[in-house]
This record gives C-alpha cells, sequence and structure tokens, in this order.
C-alpha cells in the first residue's frame, strides 16, 4: 500500500504523517516513511541543489533534477519496500511535480506529468492525501512556527495561489485516488479523517 501526501509548505503534511505512521504500526503493520525530494541518498543531493538554487535554476532543469530524483527514488527506496510488503508514507510525489515546476513555474503541466510517468515507469501510488489550505494561513503558521529552514523554502504570492489551483485540479480529475482535506482543522480531527479513508485498504 502506497499513501502520498500532497499540500502547500505548512499545510500539516509531516505531522500527518507522522501521526498515520504511529496509527499504522500500532496495528503491526510495517511501514516505511519517506520524502521527495530526498528520500534516497542521490536524492539528498538532489535536494540540496534544487533547495539552495530555487529561483535561479532555469524552470526546465528544476523539472528534471524532480525528476531524477524520483526516478532514483521509486527504483531503490519505495518499490523495494512495496514488494517487502510495507506500508509506504510519502511527504509529496508527483502531484507536487505537477503544482509547483507545473502550474508555479509556468511549464505545461501535463508535460510535467508525463516526464514524472516516464521517470518511475508509470507509478502511481494507491491514495493520495490532499491537505488543502490557503496561502495566507499556510504563510502565518510557518512564521509563527520556529521554522526557519521552511521560511527560506517557501516562496511568495502568486506562486501559491497557482500551486494550490493545480493541487484542486489534480484532485479533481481524479477523485478516486485523492482524498482532500481542509487542513485548517485541528490535527487529530485531520488524523481521524485519514484513518477512515485508509482503514477499508487495509483489508
Ligand atoms: O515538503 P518539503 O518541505 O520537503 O519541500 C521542500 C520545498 O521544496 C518546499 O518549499 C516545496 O515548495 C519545494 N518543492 C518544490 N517542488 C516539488 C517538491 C517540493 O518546489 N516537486
Ligand atoms: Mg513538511
Amino acid at each position: 500500500l502506497w499513501i502520498t501526501l500532497e499540500g502547500g509548505d505548512g499545510s500539516g503534511k509531516t505531522t500527518q504523517a507522522a501521526l498515520l505512521d504511529e496509527w499504522l504500526r500500532a496495528q503491526g503493520l510495517q511501514t516505511l516513511r519517506t520524502r521527495e525530494p530526498g528520500g534516497s541518498e542521490v536524492g539528498v543531493l538532489i535536494r540540496d541543489i534544487v533547495l539552495h538554487h530555487r529561483g535561479d535554476i532555469a524552470p526546465r532543469a528544476e523539472a528534471l533534477l524532480y525528476a531524477a530524483d524520483r526516478a532514483h527514488h521509486v527504483a531503490t527506496v519505495v518499490d523495494p519496500a512495496l514488494d517487502r510488503g510495507e506500508v509506504v508514507i510519502q511527504d509529496r510525489y508527483l502531484d507536487s511535480s505537477v503544482a509547483y515546476q507545473g502550474a508555479g513555474r509556468v511549464l505545461d503541466p501535463a508535460e510535467v506529468r508525463s516526464l514524472s510517468l516516464w521517470a518511475t515507469g508509470g507509478a502511481l501510488p494507491d491514495l493520495t492525501i490532499l491537505l488543502d489550505l490557503d496561502s495566507a494561513a499556510a504563510r502565518r503558521r510557518l512564521d509563527s512556527a520556529d521554522k526557519p529552514f521552511d521560511r527560506l523554502e517557501a516562496e511568495q504570492g502568486e506562486f501559491h495561489v497557482r500551486v494550490r489551483a493545480a493541487f484542486l485540479a489534480l484532485a479533481a480529475a481524479e477523485p478516486e485516488r485523492f482524498l482532500v482535506i481542509d487542513a485548517a482543522q485541528d490535527p487529530a480531527v485531520i488524523a481521524e479523517m485519514v484513518r477512515a479513508r485508509v482503514a477499508p485498504l487495509l483489508d
């Protein structure tokens, strides 16, 4: 079982991934928590490039770097874990690329999606949880939290408006893969909604 979490910076993906992991392990399941970019040793190097040069990488080069990270991550981390029967809980996947490298950087979202599917041989998760939060609320959260690195990573204004709209469009296009949750709610309430959606997938 492969579950990805998507949403803007500050939407609570990492918190929900941890809560879901805890719940699954309490039921005796083996899990693997991972993320993109940076879910493999090679990926850590790519993450360093894309995050420390954001804004000054040509958009197509950025898209290729994220695709390279994804290709290696799926081949060497995600697929082996799925083969071992583990539940993979992953912070960000191809929907992030369609939203950030596509809509955010104003490349063609369909092309970015194709690139990503080529990179992974067409691998798609069983479930994608989209934590939807408007960019003003996300910014308030990042500013109030003591998260200097996230502040450095975060970008401003219109970029986030495009990213959010792209995520919602992706969810609307594939309603059976996505669970969209209003991320302004209490984390415990969100975790319960996630469990309700995941429980039937464990049978
Ligand atoms: O989710 P995480 O905090 O690890 O993401 C690091 C940064 O990389 C975020 O600010 C996010 O906006 C950016 N990112 C991106 N394109 C992706 C994935 C992440 O621009 N496909
Ligand atoms: Mg995070």
